[in-house]
């Protein structure tokens, strides 16, 4: 969409789509092929502000239609979402650099939580309880907040948003996506096809800009809840300043996920399932398990197993068919990565695969599957989120000591065992400190209808994203208590 001047508009506000005012200019590239896709304004404080205030106009009414009456926009959605689905899944490809088969699979999990919320008139409802004293009775409403945001990464662009807009407006709210400025071709289409169910002007808006845009949303009055997702250092401020200006605020931050591999799983089994989720998408999933711990024997096999899967993996242009694996965001992400591996290998590790590039060209943004092995569990790498897909192989004595090892880790979005034996599986359910945990699965993702946890530096706030969470987030509990005395009622 491009205006009258020729700049792109990537702003959607108040039902229309309208250029930034900003003369700062973010370049929308592919990094398969370094393409430019876009330039893009960058909104800045008066765009936002605009955005805020015709959200905050559209409320009262948006507040007052029947939950009924917002979740047929939903229905609408969900179809519309359905038959662009290949468009947004080329368009996730190009701008984010994913296979085809992994945008197409991010989108379907998004569809889901619009599915989910389409249970709104359900989800919402509150209880009640007559006579809690002698003709009294109580009862516990929700009600929508206002004006909300969210906050999102480069790593799933259609996805992501798709956590947090559903419920919101389902639930009354009015709704601001700001997303990754790094991804904002997905995010126009996807408010784009909103738009098109006829929903109510500044029920949704959309602002691509940095960290200025995100500032008004942390601070202006009008915003009630902030949703983020990103990593941890910008959590922690996203949720200092929000919480600061009186917002409730969820962040989902970084992730270092670990899997051990007891000697009694199917090897080859586990070994494939590692590694589609150590090199899916690049290693850029906060749930992609970045670091193997083996017990006893299961180390030589499953090492063998793994390298030989990653070794043959095709990586290339992710549009292209045969192939598994494609660039990272960016060549500085590439070139962050790379340094990262240099530190490992510097701090004693040993590379099984180096997947640097030699001699990669400035501007790519191509790093190999890469295992690594002998960093030792007390090396800055072990617990460092390296969001690249890089494995590094560590072994332990038994569960016990896994556990350990798993445990000083400063994150805790997910963790996983792959075992035959349902009490190392009982065992580590119960002791993992992670909100995500996987038993015999690779990518612990919870579906819509479950909260998408993560504990300690993985997330801070209460609520979580995603299913009845996602309501209590949205919603305000009010509760009633009436006295109709008989006395006071007029007589017919
Ligand atoms: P990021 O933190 O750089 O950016 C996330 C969002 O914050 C973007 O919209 C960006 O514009 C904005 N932002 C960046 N710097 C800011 C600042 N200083 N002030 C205000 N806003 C700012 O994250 P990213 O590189 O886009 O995404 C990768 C990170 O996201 C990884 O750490 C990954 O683990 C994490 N992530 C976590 C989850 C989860 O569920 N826990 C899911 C996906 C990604």
């Amino acid at each position: 969409m491009a205006t009258a001047s020729g700049a792109e508009a990537l702003n959607f506000i108040d039902g229309r789509w309208v250029a930034g005012t900003s003369a700062q200019v973010a370049a929308v590239f592919n990094p398969a092929t370094s393409e430019v896709l876009a330039s893009v304004p960058l909104a800045e404080a008066a765009d936002v502000t605009k955005a805020i205030e015709a959200a905050a106009a559209a409320f009262p009414a948006w507040r007052r239609t029947p939950p009924q009456a917002r979740i047929q926009y939903l229905f609408k959605y969900r179809r519309l979402l359905e038959e662009h689905a290949e468009e947004i899944a080329r368009t996730i490809t190009q701008e984010h650099g994913k296979t085809l088969a992994e945008a197409r699979a991010e989108l379907q999990r998004g569809i889901e939580n619009v599915e989910v919320a389409c249970g709104i008139p359900t989800l919402m409802q509150g209880y009640n309880l007559e006579d809690v004293a002698s003709g009294i009775d109580e009862l516990m409403i929700r009600q929508p907040l206002g004006v909300t945001a969210a906050i999102t990464p480069f790593n799933f662009p259609a996805m992501i948003p798709l956590w947090f807009l559903p419920y919101a407006i389902a639930c009354g709210n009015t709704f601001i996506l700001k997303p990754s400025e790094r991804v904002p071709l997905t995010a126009r289409i996807l408010i784009d096809l909103l738009n098109q169910t006829g929903i109510p002007s500044g029920v949704i808006s959309l602002v691509v800009g940095a960290k200025p845009a995100v500032d008004v949303l942390l601070r202006h009055p009008a915003v009630r809840a902030i949703s983020f997702v990103g990593s941890t250092p910008v959590a922690r401020y996203i949720y200092a300043e929000g919480s600061a200006h009186g917002k409730r605020v969820q962040c989902q931050g970084g992730a270092k996920n670990f899997v051990v591999v007891m000697p009694d799983a199917d090897l080859d089994m586990t070994a494939r399932i590692v590694a589609d989720s150590a090199f899916g998408c690049s290693g850029q999933r906060c749930l992609a398990i970045s670091a193997a711990i083996t017990i006893g024997d299961a180390g030589t096999k499953f090492q063998s197993a793994v390298m030989d899967i990653a070794t043959r993996m095709k990586v290339g242009n992710g549009l292209e068919d045969a192939v598994q694996m494609g660039p990272v965001i960016s060549p500085a992400s590439r070139q962050r990565i790379e340094g990262l591996i240099d530190q490992g290998l510097k701090a004693g590790g040993k590379a099984l695969l180096d997947g640097r590039v030699a001699k990669a060209k400035a501007d790519s943004s191509f790093v190999n599957p890469t295992i690594l092995t002998d960093i030792g569990p007390d090396k800055a790498l072990t617990t460092t989120e390296i969001f690249g897909p890089v494995l590094t192989l560590d072994s332990a004595d038994d569960l016990d000591q896994a556990i350990e090892i798993l445990s000083r880790s400063a994150y805790g979005n997910a963790a996983s065992i792959f075992t035959t034996s349902g009490n190392a599986a009982r065992k580590f359910r119960y002791e993992a400190p992670a909100g995500n945990i996987g038993v015999n699965i690779g990518v612990a993702a919870p579906m819509a209808y479950f909260p998408f946890s993560g504990w300690k530096d993985s997330f801070l706030g209460v609520l979580h994203g995603q299913g009845r969470d996602a309501v209590d987030f949205y919603t305000d509990k009010k509760v009633v208590i009436e006295r109709w005395p008989k006395e006071w009622s007029r007589k017919f």
